[in-house]
């Protein structure tokens, strides 16, 4: 652990990337080249603790025996064909997705804002057959959901720039934390309440059980459709395969994606009965949706976080984590669950500046606010990289 990120840890990369990419990412000067389970090297040798995972995309760890035996195996066979024919891995993908959770049917896609898209499209339609004629969609404060159009329009904060405007009409924004102002604000032409159970992108926030209780219920009151969207809290991050799976209410749609294809683009749609009937030939599509690759390798990932020996270990291995950040001097609270991990730094620490440091350091994490340090490492995890991980934090904070 020698050389300093914007070292020879940056590579050529940095350069042709500021040359020729869109100018749309703040990028760390970092070019990674290998990873193997938790760590990552950079293009000059040096090693990482990786408690990012691509944002919740590596869920098992880079390089992972399962992932790689899928890519070999489907990749010698058979990549594409469109979805104008049948193809396995895509219907045992979709087996294996509603089997898991809500029954019904799935969606295949290749991101999570594509998710969320057909989601938004379903619901709209549904809403339509109750006889609304202009459907609305009841979202959370602080909610990410996706950068295309649809999902943009859902996200709040990031539909208030003017600059891509007009946004798709019908969607009314609610404070996360008040069940009241969620329930006052489903009516008569509500098509669906959708919100992640946790929020990543605003800083890890746990939607408390009594919100999550009043979308259920006002959805269930006006015939609107509860929709989770599951694309970073899901795939067992939180210590069960699906994050609804602890709350004590099943939505109506689930939106996945992040952890789905092991590191390839993939994502689906997930709807129960009745919702799973209302898309129908002609309704939705995408070319690459449900691709043989990128599906055997999802199937190859969900039987192995199903796996409950895994899952066990995310709950422990959060625990130890969140152990191990409360009992550091300038973490004030920690909030998540399971692997899903937020450290609210103490007044007067800057999160974006001790990710910095923490990259220096060699473990990556995210800021995803002024005070908030962002954990999502691999399931795979180590109890002796979630204590290397905390030293290096108390390191950086002192
Ligand atoms: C990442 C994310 C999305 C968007 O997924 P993309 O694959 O980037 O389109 C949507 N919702 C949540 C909760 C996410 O974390």
């Amino acid at each position: 652990m020698s050389a300093a990120p914007g070292g020879a840890g940056a590579g050529a990369a940095v350069e042709l990337t500021e040359r020729w990419l869109m100018n749309t990412y703040r990028r760390a000067p970092v070019e990674f080249v290998r990873g193997e389970g938790t760590r990552l090297w950079d293009a000059g040798g040096r090693e990482y603790l990786d408690f990012l995972a691509g944002i919740s995309v590596c869920s098992l760890g880079h390089g992972h025996p399962a992932v790689q035996g899928a890519i070999e195996r489907q990749s010698r066979e058979l990549m594409h064909v469109s979805n104008l024919f049948h193809s396995l891995p895509g219907a045992e993908l979709g087996r294996r997705l509603c089997e898991s959770s809500l029954g019904g049917r799935a969606f295949l896609c290749n991101s999570g804002t594509e998710a969320n898209e057909c989601a938004i499209k379903l619901v709209r339609k549904h809403a339509h057959r109750r006889g609304v004629e202009r459907p609305r969609i009841v979202v959370l404060e602080g909610a990410f959901h996706g950068r295309t159009m649809g999902a943009l329009s859902a996200t709040p904060k990031l539909s208030d720039d003017p600059a891509f405007g007009p946004y798709l009409e019908g969607f009314d924004a609610v404070p996360r934390d008040d069940p009241g102002a969620l329930a006052d604000a489903v009516g008569a032409d509500t098509a669906a309440v959708m919100l992640e159970p946790i929020q990543g992108e605003s800083g890890v926030h746990v939607i408390s059980p009594a919100v999550i209780e009043a979308a259920a219920e006002a959805c269930g009151k006006v015939g609107a459709v509860l929709v989770f969207d599951e694309i970073q809290c899901g795939m067992g991050r939180t210590g069960s395969l699906w994050a609804y799976q602890q709350l004590g209410v099943t939505p109506g749609v689930l939106t996945t994606a992040k952890a789905l294809g092991g590191g390839l683009p993939a994502g689906a749609c997930v709807a129960a009965p009745p919702f799973s009937e209302v898309l129908e030939p002609g309704d939705h599509g995408s070319t690459f949706a449900g691709g043989l690759l990128a599906a055997a390798v999802a199937v190859a990932v969900l039987e192995t976080i199903g796996d409950p020996a895994l899952l066990a270990a995310v709950t422990a291995r959060g625990e130890r984590l969140r152990a191990g950040l409360e009992s550091l001097a300038g973490v004030e609270s920690v909030r998540g669950r399971g692997l899903m991990v937020g450290a609210a730094l103490a007044d007067g620490l800057d999160a974006p500046a001790v990710a910095a440091r923490l990259l220096e350091l060699g473990l990556i994490v995210n800021a995803p606010d002024s005070s908030t340090l962002r954990l999502l490492p691999p399931l795979t995890v180590s109890g002796d990289e979630v204590d290397s991980a905390c030293a290096l934090i108390a390191e950086a904070i002192a």
